[in-house]
């Protein structure tokens, strides 16, 4: 069976990112992208799907602008067998995201669709509950454990109270979260083979989905900057200052 991943192109984590003086949004120019950490999880998950003879092609797929070929090269590096990059300059917001995937999923046919449970960007997580409910496929979100089974998949989520246990019919949606695995590191003959496997570019247009933005941004606004902490002396002294200084904010 094949399995689709979702990559997105993010802000690295750990850039510390800014608003624009307009508040127009986030300051993007000059600043290290990398693949979303969460779709390096899911990326990581299906090629161990693959080692473990469960699956036999992952399809990587990102859209965005033509940047995002190198994050497609990198899942390609992970162990991906091929890549789709759906190029738009145009501002993607979940929902057209999610439309994306399902016209993907309607031409590739896959059993599985392995996203990351959210975007370190907008921190949206909306793309894999969308893309469930546009297939009619069902879904296991903040997946920490995956097991394959024939035609099924039963999948550990981790939810407030704790760990959730779903046996779901494939197709279906799953969603991982931090503690499913770590992502092995890619290495040099692994990044030089990624660049002779096969990339493939669509449009929007040509999948029939129209992105056009749905939401507008009215303002982005850098948060308060916080008040430096402060050390004190002793116990007492803290207690002192609890008492009389500090607020429920
Ligand atoms: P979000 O709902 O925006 O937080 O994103 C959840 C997941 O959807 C991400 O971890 C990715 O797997 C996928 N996703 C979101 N945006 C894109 C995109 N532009 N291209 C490919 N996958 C995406």
């Amino acid at each position: 069976m094949k399995a689709l991943v979702a990559v997105k192109r993010v802000v690295d984590y750990n850039v510390k990112v800014r608003a624009k003086s307009d508040g127009s949004g986030v300051d993007i120019s000059n600043v290290k992208m990398s693949m979303n950490p969460f779709d390096e999880i899911a990326v990581e998950e299906a090629v161990r799907l693959k080692e473990a003879g469960l699956v036999d092609e992952v399809i990587v797929v990102s859209a965005g602008s033509a940047a995002c070929q190198d994050t497609l090269r990198n899942g390609l590096a992970i162990g991906a067998d091929r890549a789709i990059l759906i190029e738009t300059d145009v501002d993607l917001q979940p929902l057209a995201v999610a439309k994306l995937l399902k016209a993907v999923c309607d031409r590739e046919q896959p059993q599985l669709a392995i996203l990351g449970k959210q975007a370190i960007d907008d921190d949206a997580n909306q793309v894999g509950q969308m893309l469930a409910s546009l297939a009619g496929w069902g879904q296991a979100t903040f997946a920490s454990k995956l097991v394959v089974g024939d035609g099924s998949v039963t999948v550990t989520r981790e939810v407030d109270g704790g760990l959730e246990t779903l046996a779901l019919s494939l197709p279906a949606v799953v969603t991982t979260d931090l503690r499913l695995n770590s992502p092995r590191y890619v290495t040099l003959p692994n990044i030089m083979k990624a660049k002779k496997k096969l990339l493939e570019t669509l449009t929007p247009d040509a999948l029939g989905v129209d992105v056009a933005p749905r939401l507008r941004v009215l303002k982005v606004v850098e948060p308060a900057g916080r008040k430096a902490g402060e050390m004190v002396k002793d116990v007492a002294t803290l207690i002192d200052k609890l008492k009389t200084e500090a607020k429920v904010i």
